[in-house]
């Protein structure tokens, strides 16, 4: 079976035929995506999916990765966590690394890019290259996955003159972008509902993970998966928990995330959790190694509530997960988990642990509501948050982009 038709099963046939409408518009032309690393991280995962995708659809696409040392990474490190709000300026060696490195390679990279017609750059880290082609024929668009909302001002002043002569400009949310002198367009995250992380899963598959972490399938298990971090409040979810275990004792709580090493205050947020669980049997606070996804995909296959309490969010990729499982969320009232979690209807938002505990309570004693909720939540996701969906975007924006002042286009209709 090809790419395609595995996608058609995952997402609808629909979903596939637009994506191919959407593509016969776009022959003949020539797209590059470009950013500084082909493994580890969001963006190179999306990467990884969306490049076969495309090239499935006959678009001519290629993927190409700017290389760089360890000046040029310090400097690009700064310049993510300053646009996350990070006070620290940047110095001018580094500065002067990071235009280097883009001098060298956009030399390295002018046979792939002078002649594009579309080429996303993604992240600041390849951003100064459109600078460095005067004569280019194509549409520039920069991709920015990180949250823009409150850059610290210096550092967004010196990347300006760099991403203000793009065509346009894609933010990942509403709440993530900055004003800039070009169309802008929002396309959130988005999950790959065939990789291990939420491909279907056998039931024994998942039983082999919770008899391997001492969970009892037969009892109520509600699942939180998250690093441990402050914002993502791991013990508001443990005072939830005690407060529905008063009415239901049978009630099961997971908290996993990955280790804290590099995280000295992951790990103290870690050893506050494990404090507060203690000598409760019930609780299971798991430590997960890197790469966890069969697992992840396994615990929110095994809960019969998934939790996202968080007190700020980005989107909340553990969300859509959750959901895409057809389990109701009962998440945070915050960040992108607002467009996720459909109060009443895919989950419930909620604010304290008192009112986590209360929809939890409702939820675990009306498991036919629960099993309704999981299917709406599980539709949602299939119509927003897959990947299908996130290529269709980047598809339209390339379609819009060609067609010019023309803003209507028609695909057929099917099925
Ligand atoms: N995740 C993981 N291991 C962990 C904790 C989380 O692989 O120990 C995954 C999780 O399944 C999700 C992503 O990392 O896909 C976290 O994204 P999210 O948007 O929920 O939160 P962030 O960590 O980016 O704040």
């Amino acid at each position: 079976m090809n790419l395609l038709q595995a996608y058609a099963q995952a997402a609808g046939p629909q979903a596939v035929e637009q994506l191919r409408q959407l593509a016969a518009h776009l022959r003949g032309a020539k797209v590059v995506h470009v950013n500084s690393t082909r493994v580890g991280g969001g963006v190179a995962e999306i990467l990884t999916k969306l490049v076969p995708l495309m090239q499935e659809l006959g678009i001519d696409v290629s993927w190409e990765v700017i290389d760089g040392e360890g000046e040029f990474f310090d400097c690009t490190k700064a310049m993510h966590n300053a646009l996350q709000g990070n006070r620290t300026p940047i110095s001018e060696r580094l500065l002067r690394a990071y235009e280097e490195t883009n001098a060298r390679n956009a030399e390295a990279l002018a046979p792939a890019l002078r002649d594009a017609d579309f080429v996303f750059i993604h992240d600041p880290q390849p951003a100064p290259l459109l600078g460095l082609f005067p004569d280019h024929p194509g549409q520039w668009i920069w991709r920015c996955h990180i949250d823009a909302s409150r850059p610290y001002r210096p550092v967004w002043r010196y990347l300006l003159p760099h991403v203000t002569p793009y065509h346009a400009s894609i933010f990942s949310l509403a709440a993530f972008a900055q004003e800039l002198p070009h169309r802008q367009y929002l396309i959130p995250p988005s999950i790959d509902p065939l990789g291990d992380k939420n491909r279907d899963l056998s039931a024994e598959q998942v039983r082999a993970v919770t008899d391997e972490h001492g969970i009892d399938p037969e009892r109520p298990l509600i699942v939180q998966i998250s690093r441990f971090d402050r914002f993502k409040d791991p013990l508001g979810v443990i005072e939830a928990y005690r407060l529905v275990k008063r009415f239901i004792p049978s009630v099961q709580l997971v908290l996993a995330g990955g280790g804290a090493a590099d995280d000295p205050e992951g790990e103290l947020v870690l050893q506050e959790v494990q404090e507060a669980a203690a000598g409760d049997p019930d609780v299971h606070v798991l430590l997960l190694p890197p790469d966890a996804d069969l697992a992840i995909n396994a615990l929110q296959r095994a809960a019969d509530i998934v939790v996202q309490k968080s007190l700020r969010e980005g989107f909340g990729l553990t969300v859509t997960e959750g959901l895409w499982k057809g389990r109701p969320v009962i998440g945070g009232r915050v960040g992108g988990i607002r467009l996720q979690v459909i109060d009443h209807h895919t989950g419930f938002l909620v604010s304290t642990p008192e009112g986590a505990a209360l929809r939890i309570r409702h939820l675990l004693s009306q498991p036919e509501k629960a099993a309704a909720m999981g299917a709406t939540a599980r539709a949602f996701v299939r119509d927003n948050f897959l990947i299908t969906r996130h290529l269709r975007e980047y598809l339209t924006l390339m379609v819009s982009l060609r067609s010019g002042q023309r803003d209507r286009i028609e695909l057929d209709r099917v099925g």
